[in-house]
């Protein structure tokens, strides 16, 4: 490359400065050059539910989105977004006006950011962060302003007056993410409802990634943040097709939100991709009216294969922090002797033929994050018990 101009300057600019490859690149190359299991990165290791796929191969076969379908989304696959809020969460979006589909949870969330902040402005965010959040928000000229959630008795917390701390003038909005990747960790009702109560009582934006809402355990319940008081004029709900329906392939993904807010994300979204997915979207239409029992029965299989990996992660020595969401385990590596998660995770396919991921690369405050790692249990039983057994010989 050296020659192509004449100049010094480096070629990426300095907003995305630091943002060079994640993480997910470097760990699934060594995960191949060592022949290791790879939990690093989350993605199911089954494909969803067949009917979805065939209502896809019915949508190709038929001609239906094999052109440029409309901007917001094909008109069936808002309806049923705007029918599954109301099921779900008694929410009632116009599929006309307030539902806008995009290329995955991911470019709803650059779009979304891209549209609503100005140069300067402050976004607070829950850290550790999913990884595109801090790339997002610099490309959008934004600073942003990290509040930690930090472990107690097993959960990861969100200390609220941490949160109202982290608010100043210049802040424009809050970027949430609940059920929360990495940590796994869900927001209860009373911490949604400090937030909704932060938001009004500061006028700010919310905008929030929900992608894992039908991914909840146990007692834990998801509550969109749209549903409190005040909140449906300044929150911008995010979800997606990938994780709750196992095609994390597919890239389709969906706003929420007043019609002003959607036309604002629609704006910039449409010198993103313009339109993605056609014929998927008609399959996701489908699958998004799935009756009950499939979002049950994908809970219980995802919880059974959780508690597999928790049991395996304990019996090699690791504290688990057990997740009441999302298909992420995180775990603590100093009841083994080790405080450097990121060395851990480097000399850990040569240990034990396994990947997992430091949670630290998701902190801006990396100490606060250097104990914990992350490991991907969306995986078969076959495969979690093996990665168990590997992982035994650490406990020496
Ligand atoms: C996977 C994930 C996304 C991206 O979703 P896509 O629909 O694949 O773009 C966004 N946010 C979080 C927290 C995720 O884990």
């Amino acid at each position: 490359m050296a020659g192509m101009t004449s100049s010094t300057r480096p070629l990426l600019n300095r907003r995305l400065a630091g943002f060079g490859t994640t993480i997910f690149a470097e760990m699934s190359a060594l995960a191949l050059r060592t022949g290791s299991i790879n939990l690093g990165q989350g993605f199911p290791d089954t494909d969803g539910p067949e009917e979805v796929r065939e209502a896809a191969v019915r949508a190709l076969r038929d001609g239906r989105g094999n052109q440029y379908p409309p901007g917001p989304g094909v008109p069936e696959l808002r309806t049923a977004i705007a029918a599954h809020q109301q099921r779900h969460y008694g929410l009632s979006p116009d599929p006309d006006t307030e539902v806008l589909v995009t290329a995955g949870a991911t470019e709803a969330i650059a779009a979304s950011l891209l549209a609503l902040l100005e140069p300067g402005d402050e976004v607070v965010a829950l850290e550790p962060y999913y990884d595109s959040y801090a790339a997002c928000v610099a490309m959008a000229g934004a600073t942003r302003v990290p509040v930690t959630l930090r472990p107690r008795e097993g959960r990861f917390h969100l200390d609220l007056d941490e949160l109202r701390d982290a608010v100043t003038d210049r802040t424009r909005l809050l970027l949430i993410n609940t059920p929360h990747n990495p940590t796994g960790t869900v927001l209860t009702r009373e911490e949604l409802a400090a937030i909704a109560e932060l938001a009004v009582e500061r006028d700010l934006l919310v905008v929030t990634d929900e992608v894992y809402e039908h991914l909840v355990f146990d007692d834990a319940e998801h509550v969109p943040l749209a549903t409190f008081p005040g909140m449906r004029d300044r929150t911008v709900t995010i979800s997606s097709a990938g994780k709750t329906f196992s095609f994390t392939g597919w890239k389709v993904g969906w706003v929420t939100g007043t019609p002003e807010l959607v036309t604002a994300v629609r704006s910039a979204k449409q010198y993103l991709t313009y339109v993605s997915a056609g014929p998927f979207q008609y399959a996701v239409a489908e699958a998004l009216a799935l009756p009950d029992a499939y979002y049950t029965e994908l809970r219980a299989d995802l919880r059974a294969k959780r508690d597999l990996l928790a049991t395996g992660l304990t019996e090699a020595g690791f504290e688990v922090l057990r997740p009441a969401g999302t298909y992420f385990i995180t775990a603590d590596i100093r009841p083994l002797g080790e405080t450097d998660g990121e060395a851990f995770c480097l000399a850990l396919p040569e240990r034990a033929g396994v990947v997992a991921i430091p949670t630290s690369v998701f902190y801006d405050h990396r100490e606060a994050g250097a104990p914990y790692i992350r490991f991907a249990f969306c995986k078969q039983p076959a495969v979690l018990q093996e990665v168990a057994k590997r992982l035994k010989t650490l406990a020496g």
